[in-house]
């Protein structure tokens, strides 16, 4: 049956619940009622410090300014992300957003590099790898192209858009939702508060977390789960003192024995968090190797989080749609969950702007696209665990082993077999990000492409030294991390 929304309904007040509410308040400008119900006693799950490039675009498009948003939310920049010790212990590499400028613009070079025994890491070759190893950052400019994010304080991104929402005609309630009371289609109709208010609505996004209060308990729609791939299932959060004056431009994931540690730089303080598989690891020895692993000063207790990777089935269902925690998590590795709620906001829109009732085929065209886009970041991070050579504990062995999904295995086929990065529609990732993690695992074509052999080795050998050498040259002579935060900051 066709479909137009008058009034809608938020559920939850967490980055997903604020960030809907603050695009659709942006977009609709009062055309449409929109309310937002959130109870401060349940709270909001507070992690999510580490982001992806698109935040900037959602930053964008609802108005927010770069340095505003940095105060308010102590936040730093994102080059990308040091792993360290997932090929073998003492092995790291790098992750940026950015290219690796034309020399690697074509499979066939970049197998001549590997030809030529690696010579140099291929980091050297990238501008923001190598501004993120030195500790510096400036802003992107015409001779400097390269994408970045951010690291920021969860807890007060939530605030501030809440702030920003409620200027925008955003309603605010608050109250512990009790019940949810059903249409005859099987939809929602209103949600029950527990001091007695009843909040109606003909569009409910369920923003409410983990709990999935009205897809996942209401409307009883069934999980995907992708656990046997992406076998972590808990984490140990907890904040600590800042040491020292650097801060690094870049998260760090260092591998573990039951799962890996995330460090995460703010202005005021560092992230810290272990990620790790109860099937692997006793829940103390992983919290003990969190508290062994901080750098500073803790800040709290340590803070256990438990979760299954997996995603609902449909993510839009009757009236409800579900973004955020509430319709699926994968693992924070490449911090994608908020990248997956701008995703779903942004299919949401598409979807509100048509100008037309919607109907079955729009919500069918949603779950299908979402579901994708869930599958392929699924394969991206499965990627950096799969092409692993350790085999000292477990996890390690297990996932070095299983049996990875068909799509995953298709593409690390082309990529052994023909020196092919082949890519599906709803990609998470582009190419680049495949390069980079096969990279640095060490995975290189079996196929040498005959081109290869008419280019003399030397040559190549000594354009990729000279070049390297200008990108060492140039970053030398940028600003600290710091510096250019504290310029941002106006401090
Ligand atoms: C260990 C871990 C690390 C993570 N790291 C990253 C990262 O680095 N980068 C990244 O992008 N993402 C990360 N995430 C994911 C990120 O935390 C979430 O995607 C993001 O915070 C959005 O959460 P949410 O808004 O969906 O849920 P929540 O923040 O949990 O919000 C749920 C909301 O629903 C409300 N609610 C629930 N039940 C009721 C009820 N009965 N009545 C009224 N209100 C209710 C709550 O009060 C709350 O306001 C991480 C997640 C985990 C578990």
């Amino acid at each position: 049956m066709a479909q137009k929304y008058e009034r809608i309904v938020v559920v939850g007040g967490g980055s997903a619940g604020w960030m809907t509410a603050t695009a659709l308040a942006t977009e609709f400008k009062g055309r449409i009622g929109i309310e937002l119900v959130e109870s401060e006693d349940i709270g909001i799950i507070g992690v999510g410090e580490a982001t992806f490039p698109s935040i900037r675009e959602y930053n964008r498009l609802v108005g927010i300014d770069e340095a505003e948003f940095l105060r308010a939310t102590n936040g730093t920049y994102k080059l990308g992300i040091r792993f360290h010790d997932w090929l073998e212990l003492g092995r790291d590499y790098f992750h940026t957003f950015g290219h690796f400028g034309n020399l690697f613009g074509s499979q066939t070079l970049w197998a001549q590099h590997r030809r030529m025994g690696l010579a140099e890491p291929l980091g050297q070759q990238c501008v923001p790898t190598v501004m993120a190893m030195q500790g510096r950052f400036v802003l992107p400019s015409e001779q400097a192209q390269f994408k970045y994010a951010y690291h920021f304080d969860a807890v007060q991104y939530a605030a501030f858009l809440r702030q920003l929402a409620i200027q925008r005609g955003v309603r605010h309630t608050q109250g512990r939702i009790v019940e949810v009371a059903r249409r005859a289609d099987g939809g929602v109709a209103a949600l029950q508060l527990d001091d007695g208010r009843r909040v109606e609505g003909d569009l409910f996004i369920d923003c409410s977390g983990f709990r999935s209060l009205l897809l996942g308990d209401a409307l009883q729609e069934p999980f995907v789960d992708f656990s046997h791939w992406l076998p972590v299932d808990g984490a140990w959060a907890c904040p600590c003192e800042r040491s020292g004056e650097e801060i690094k431009p870049y998260t760090e994931a260092t591998a573990l024995e039951g799962g890996w540690a995330w460090r995460i730089p703010l202005q005021n303080r560092t992230g810290h968090g272990h990620v790790f598989s109860s099937r692997f690891i006793d829940v103390d020895r992983a919290r003990e190797q969190l508290l062994a692993r901080l750098d500073g000063k803790p800040l709290a207790e340590p803070r256990l989080l438990r979760f299954t990777t997996g995603h609902r089935q449909r993510f839009w269902v009757h009236n409800v749609v579900s973004i955020g925690l509430s319709s699926g998590f994968l693992e924070p590795l490449e911090s994608t969950s908020i990248y997956l709620i701008q995703d779903g906001i942004a299919r949401l829109m598409a979807a509100l702007t048509t100008g037309r009732p919607l109907d079955e085929n729009d919500l069918a065209l949603f779950n299908d696209g979402a579901a994708r886009r869930f599958a392929r970041i699924r394969d991206f991070i499965i990627l950096h665990y799969c092409l692993t050579r350790r085999r000292d504990s477990e996890l390690w062995r297990h996932v070095a082993t299983m049996e990875l999904p068909e799509t995953l295995a298709f593409r690390l086929a082309l990529w052994r077999g023909y020196g092919v990065l082949h890519e599906y529609d709803e990609e998470g990732f582009d190419a680049t990000s495949w390069l980079a993690i096969h990279a640095g695992m060490d995975h290189w074509p079996e196929r040498q492409d005959p081109v290869i052999a008419e280019i003399p080795a030397e040559r190549a050998l000594q354009a990729l030294k000279g070049r390297s050498k200008a990108i060492a040259a140039s970053v030398e002579r940028m600003p600290l991390h710091r510096s250019t935060l504290r310029q941002v900051l106006g401090q």
